[in-house]
């Protein structure tokens, strides 16, 4: 029985067969890619979700984020306090004219304050009464329960609060919140039904066993969509002349993340283009979700040749039902 049989009949992979797969030179990529495509063509078929970011305040940021040109230790150009509420309703008007499926309204910071939750949760009303088939996703940092329910009232369908990394490698990253803080979050909007969306970045110096910790991590707090982000390194972070992938690493990361999240949204994230690079459209036979556009301070490709990968693929976008809010782990 081949891995993804197994797997479709309910059986998992234990860490250490995952380990070893992940790590193992005589199992060939390819066969890793394969093997995730059956589960991925099992709960997806040719179906690929598009998702589209606004940067709604950027910079400004008292957190020490090793990967982030938005961090303190930064200066960059993008810096700017939120933006009014017709900018950020006026960009779910562009993705829904682009059949987004999920609009991201993401902030810079530590975590939001309760004005800046009341500025979002105005916005939203707007959106989902305009456009009601429109997915929201919120990406403010740490938020505590009352914010999480006003997020939740006001049609907030998913918030996004990634891991980015192994618990064990964590503090390597950052110093100024903890692993912990991270899960807190992504625990508080899921005991407000908000579907959890929690994701990586590859790419930071981690080990391979922090790469299948992560995936088992994913896993364990039941986030509905994972997204994989692939290091693009910026010049003055932490990370910035980090050069540890190549599209074949991504590939066989995204095949683990599958293999052990089958039925989950995974989406190729931040750093797509600049890693995968001529093997993207073979990630998209693993992932099933892709961004759309710019990520929060770099450049994606024309919108176009996303468009055109879709198609070449024999693919076709999918609007997708209303995301499954889980409100256990
Ligand atoms: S990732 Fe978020 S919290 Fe961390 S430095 Fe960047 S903006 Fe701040």
């Amino acid at each position: 029985m081949t891995i993804a049989e197994r797997i479709l009949n309910g059986d998992t992979l234990t860490p250490q067969e995952a380990y070893t797969l992940f790590v193992d030179e005589t199992v060939d990529t390819m066969t890793l890619v394969h093997e995730a495509y059956q589960l991925r063509k099992h709960y997806y078929g040719h179906k690929v979700k598009l998702n589209m970011i606004l940067n709604a305040k950027s910079g400004i940021c008292p957190e020490d984020c090793g990967y982030c040109g938005q961090s303190r230790e930064m200066k960059n150009k993008q810096r700017y306090a939120l933006i009014p509420e017709n900018q950020i309703t006026e960009g779910a008007k562009v993705a829904a004219e682009n059949e987004i499926g999920t609009y991201c309204i993401v902030m810079s910071g530590r975590g939001p304050s309760d004005k800046e939750v009341e500025h979002i949760t105005n916005s939203v009303k707007h959106i989902k009464a305009e456009h009601p088939q429109l997915k929201i996703c919120a990406c403010l940092g740490l938020a505590n329960d009352a914010q999480a329910a006003k997020l939740k009232e006001a049609g907030v369908d998913r918030y996004n609060h990634n891991l980015n990394t192994s618990e064990h490698y964590h503090d390597e990253v950052v110093t100024t919140h903890t692993y912990q803080d991270r899960v807190d979050t992504i625990e508080t909007m899921k005991a407000h039904n908000i579907s959890p969306c929690s994701g990586v970045i590859c790419g930071m110096g981690e080990s391979n066993q922090d790469i299948v910790d992560m995936a088992f991590a994913l896993k364990k707090i039941d986030a509905d969509s994972i997204p994989v982000n692939f290091l693009h390194p910026i010049k003055g972070t932490k990370f910035g002349d980090m050069a540890q992938l190549t599209p074949m690493r991504c590939l066989r990361i995204l095949a683990l993340f599958r293999l052990i999240n089958p039925s989950k949204e995974i989406r190729i994230a931040g750093g797509r283009e600049v890693n995968l690079r001529s093997l993207q459209a073979t990630a998209l036979m693993v992932a099933n979700s892709i961004f759309v556009g710019d990520y929060l301070i770099t450049g994606g490709q024309p919108n176009q040749l996303d468009y055109d990968m879709i198609q070449d693929l024999g693919y076709e976008i999918d609007y997708g039902e209303a995301p499954t809010a889980v409100t256990n782990g």
